[in-house]
């Protein structure tokens, strides 16, 4: 029987595939030059569109000239949100180079792992985090350390700031539409559906493909939000992970908006800036969605420019997004609409979104598969298309999905690639998301739960094998385990572990947001299947279960 495939209702639009600098840099909604586009937050020190063209034409030619970057090199981008952040993305890309951007708040160890996964032989630093760049480099290929920020040279070697003035602007490398289809652009880092963190493969195509399948999103889905344009936005999400990458640094630039930079979330200066730069629309994760809610601070400020807020990363409760835009009818008097997206750093990242004219399905879920995109739901055990009920809508299946944005598979890693996809009789192959979600007959999907590892803090990617091979490492644990644990919108999903024999673990050698914020518990030990597997539905039910709570 042929497998039972959900198409979008959208549409297939033409989606070029193209160079991802060009069709950043190709203003299609004539963007005035002089428009300043990055903004920092709290310096107000700012690049218009014409400083961002020109700056990334310096700086790519300072990097090929100074530091010998060649096509297909892999450059890591080591910072926090900063106004020089996108233009050295768009140099290293405009140079035919391959950008790997690794959160900023990896520890040394963590950073010295994901620079052995990706090879890279170079690294741009934020002078903030040089020291841990320093200890981090140890042990892999990196051969020369960069500064990113700074306007004068530092110990004689020259900074992305200084080079970026200093350089000759010159013609960006230009890919043809048939290289885009195939040519690495980012190396972005997740867990996928099981074991360590891996680097996601996005291409020129990938990426553009996402751009264009937003683009005829918000242009083709009609009223009434029709009107929202990417105006202004204020730019908190990490740049370093797909969600930010693909929205502050290249539809915002599409758009011509004004992206605002915090480095880091603060809520007072987030509402200073909505109140400043006025955006029509807010993109957030569910956490700030609570904090909008619960905190007395929002009265003080005007947010009467928002029409729209939309949240993504991990799952808004229909409770909190109503709460939100009661919260937005009490203090400005205004109707705002808040709705989520789904996708996954696989997906470059959107692969559903509510149609614009489609308001009223928004607390229904996470909208309707996007333009050109396929879907199965199948149920991972039996690998067997889910069931339709009686009301039309499938039974809760694992989604795998297909289209121009999904990506080829991790960067050196065949095993991890051959097993994130599925191939059917006819050759078609599948991504399996490693999300549970059902489609209701109008061809709208929720998100039900998670059968992969992955373990998700307010947005944050944390990998269970990681925390577990840390507990490993102390000399009291045996064998450890770890899952999620949902608490609530705003602690999220807690990491929880399990270990046998007791002991503490060695919570200073992980990022902050990884650590075992749901608490440790002690067995006698650890559920595995025969072949070693630790069986983490075991691990929820046990915490499930009256006698442990966490
Ligand atoms: P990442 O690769 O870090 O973007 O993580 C992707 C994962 O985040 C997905 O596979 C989901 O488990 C989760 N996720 C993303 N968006 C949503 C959403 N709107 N609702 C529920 N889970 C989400």
């Amino acid at each position: 029987m042929p497998s039972k495939v959900y198409r979008s209702p959208y549409p297939d639009i033409k989606i070029e595939s193209v160079d991802l600098v060009k069709y950043l840099f190709s203003n299609p909604f004539n963007t005035p030059l002089n428009k300043p586009i990055f903004v920092d937050a709290q310096s107000e020190r700012q690049y218009t569109f014409g400083d961002v063209i020109q700056r990334t034409r310096s700086l790519a030619n300072g990097l090929q000239q100074n530091f010998e970057l060649k096509p297909n090199e892999i450059v890591a981008l080591f910072s926090p949100n900063t106004i020089e952040y996108p233009l050295a993305c768009y140099s290293i890309i405009g140079s035919g180079a391959i950008l790997a951007p690794t959160s900023a708040a990896l520890t040394p160890l963590e950073l010295n792992a994901q620079l052995k996964t990706s090879g890279a032989r170079l690294i741009i630093v934020h002078s903030t985090l040089l020291e841990t760049a320093r200890k981090a480099v140890k042990g892999t290929s990196v051969e020369k350390i960069i500064l990113l920020d700074g306007p004068s040279p530092v110990d004689g070697q020259a900074t992305c700031e200084y080079l970026a003035t200093t350089s000759t602007p010159a013609p960006l490398k230009e890919i043809s539409p048939r290289e885009a289809s195939t040519k690495t652009i980012f190396i972005c880092f997740s867990s996928g559906t099981s074991g360590p963190s891996k680097g996601v493969i996005t291409t020129h195509q990938n990426l553009t493909s996402n751009l264009q399948q937003w683009r005829a999103h918000m242009m083709d889905s009609g009223q009434p939000s029709q009107q929202v344009k990417r105006n202004a936005a204020i730019a908190f999400l990490p740049f370093s992970h797909i969600y930010g990458l693909n929205l502050y640094m290249c539809q915002c630039l599409i758009w011509g908006a004004t992206v605002v930079i915090m480095p880091r979330f603060d809520l007072d200066t987030y509402l200073g800036c909505i109140e400043k730069y006025r955006p029509d629309e807010l993109a957030l994760v569910p956490p700030i969605a609570l904090m909008m809610v619960k905190d007395p601070r929002v009265k003080k400020y005007d947010l009467s420019s928002v029409k729209h807020i939309l949240s993504a990363a991990a799952p808004l409760t229909n409770e909190l997004s109503s709460a939100l835009e009661a919260k937005f009818k009490e203090l400005c008097d205004t109707e705002v609409f808040c709705t989520q997206s789904w996708g996954l750093t696989e997906t470059s990242p959107m692969a559903t979104a509510i149609p614009n004219n489609r308001m009223d399905k928004r607390e229904s879920g996470v909208g309707c598969i996007t333009h050109n995109m396929e879907f199965r739901f199948v149920d991972p055990e039996t690998m067997e298309d889910a069931a339709t009920k009686s009301d039309g809508s499938t039974e809760p299946a694992e989604i795998w999905c297909r289209g121009p944005n999904v990506t080829q598979g991790y960067y050196n890693n065949e095993d991890a690639t051959k097993g994130a996809f599925h191939v059917d009789p006819d050759g078609t192959k599948w991504f399996r998301t490693g999300d549970i979600g059902v489609i209701d007959k109008e061809g709208y999907v929720t998100i039900q739960d998670r059968i992969k590892e992955m373990i998700k803090y307010k947005g944050l990617q944390v990998v269970p094998s990681e925390l577990e091979g840390k507990l490993i490492d102390h000399p009291d644990v045996e064998d450890a385990g770890v899952v999620g644990m949902w608490v609530d919108e705003m602690a999220t999903e807690l990491p929880v572990g399990f270990v046998v024999l007791s002991g503490q673990a060695r919570g200073r050698e992980i990022a902050n947001h990884k650590r075992l914020r749901g608490g440790i518990h002690v067995l006698d030990q650890i559920p595995k299947s025969p072949s070693g597997k630790i069986l983490r539905r075991q691990l929820k039910e046990i915490l499930k279960s009256k006698k442990l709570k966490a």
